[in-house]
């Protein structure tokens, strides 16, 4: 266990050597799969509404192609710096791989707070970031999708700015709005995912789903969407939260109830139908299953002694620290990695994007129906490989991950 926490980078490199060590793969091999292919670093400029100019920091890093087209988010956060888009990059190569579609891993992000931008600032940066990465993005060669801070309009932005210099060209962004090529079910799926994936784990540690008591933090697109999916397969929701506040019934909370209060409100303060609780009380709640759907770092070395939660499922990328990941284990609670968990988004990307080249709509039905079969394969690899190797359900995500990108590389003999 490290004596302080790792950064997100940190975090990756270790789960990445600790996965190579297990496939016992070459320092060469591991070499070309640690580092970024492509890092671009942009300036965005920007006119403010009162007229002056502002200029905000842009990247996009492209971390491995090797098994298709990068495909990634963009972020659009104060925190949204080079190492954690490189992080997130990387978790988006294993991600893909894991679950066996065509993509390799990227993502993108501007340094930026959206909410303190108005709408018309907002359209223009993301335009402005748009044009200054095009030439690296494209439905063959790079395909980015929403992530915090950005949403089905950003991504309308994003594929305007890009086809005015390269034609109409819907592949080249997932999470669209369905009139402009979106997917039936996209903006539902990570949260989907969350709920398939943890009912499968459920059985494997003996918890039955029906009645079980969940506490999901953070009710945005991926929180909002796993709560009212758990409510749907007879789970319990008894909390959630957002940024301000926590929301508690012992008894299970009404998401529909709390849904209109959010779409009124944008916020779960003042919510009725439960009782307020701190924000870091709901982690440690007595839970069957803990969802951590907010932000990274959540699940630190201070508070993973007290978590209760049997089992954790990672909405979010990289919610558990590396240090509270070790202790988790030594605790005997099952986490289900990030890279497995919040899988649904990008499979429904896969499918979005396969739509807008083929010109052809699926139904939502279609859609939900190989999400589970794609997500309940990619959990069902990792399970063998945790039962074949004795070891936590991270370890075996990421080997069958680094694995499958190992031999794509091998293949495509580029080295
Ligand atoms: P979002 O911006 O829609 O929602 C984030 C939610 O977290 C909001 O409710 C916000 O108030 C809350 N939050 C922020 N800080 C918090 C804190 N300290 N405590 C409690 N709540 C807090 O973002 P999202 O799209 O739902 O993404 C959430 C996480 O899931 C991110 O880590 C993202 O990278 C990951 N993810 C998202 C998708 C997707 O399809 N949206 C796919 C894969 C992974």
């Amino acid at each position: 266990m490290p004596e302080t926490e790792l950064t997100m980078l940190e975090t990756s490199h270790a789960y990445f050597n600790e996965s190579c060590d297990l496939l016992e793969l070459d320092d060469g091999m591991r070499q070309v799969l640690l580092n970024p292919w492509r890092e671009l670093s942009v300036a965005v400029p920007i006119r403010m509404d009162d007229g002056g100019i502002r200029v905000f920091n842009g990247f996009r890093i492209q971390h491995n192609g090797v098994r298709g087209p990068y495909k990634g988010g963009v972020r659009f956060a104060p925190a949204a710096d080079a190492d954690h888009t490189n992080a997130l990059a990387m978790l988006m190569t294993w991600k893909t791989a894991l679950a066996d579609i065509p993509f390799g891993g990227a993502k993108g992000g501007v340094q930026v707070e959206p909410s303190e931008l108005s709408e018309d600032e907002l359209h223009r940066l993301t335009r402005r970031y748009t044009s200054a990465i095009s030439h690296i993005i494209g439905p063959n060669r790079d395909i980015p999708a929403p992530d915090m801070g950005t949403n089905a309009q950003v991504m309308a932005w994003m594929m305007d700015a890009y086809g005015q210099s390269h034609g109409y060209a819907p592949g080249v962004v997932t999470g669209k709005p369905i009139e402009l090529g979106g997917s039936y079910g996209r903006e539902a799926a990570t949260g989907r995912g969350v709920c398939d994936v943890a009912a499968l784990a459920a059985s494997d540690v003996g918890i039955e789903m029906r009645g079980a008591r969940i506490a999901i933090q953070g009710f945005g697109n991926v929180g909002s969407f796993a709560a009212q999916r758990m409510e749907e397969i007879g789970a319990k929701v008894v909390a959630i939260s957002d940024v301000k506040s926590a929301l508690y019934d012992n008894n299970g909370l009404d998401i529909d109830q709390i849904l209109g209060h959010v779409a009124k409100t944008r916020t779960l303060e003042d919510c009725p139908g439960g009782e307020s609780i701190a924000n870091d009380q709901l982690l440690e709640l007595d839970v069957d299953i803990l969802i951590p759907a907010a932000i990274e770092g959540v699940i630190t070395m201070t508070n993973a002694v007290d978590i209760k939660a049997k089992l954790i499922v990672e909405a979010a990328n990289s919610p558990v620290t590396y240090g509270a990941n070790a202790i988790l284990e030594e605790r005997g609670i099952t986490v289900i990695p990030d890279i497995l968990a919040n899988a649904g988004g990008v499979i429904v990307s896969y499918f979005e994007w396969a739509q807008n080249i083929q010109r052809f709509r699926w139904p939502l039905e279609r859609v939900n129906e190989e999400l589970y079969s794609i997500i309940s394969s990619a959990y069902l690899r990792a399970a063998d490989m945790v039962k074949e190797r004795q070891i936590t359900q991270r370890s075996a995500a990421y080997a069958v991950a680094v694995g499958t990108v190992a031999r794509a590389t091998e293949l495509r003999g580029f080295i």
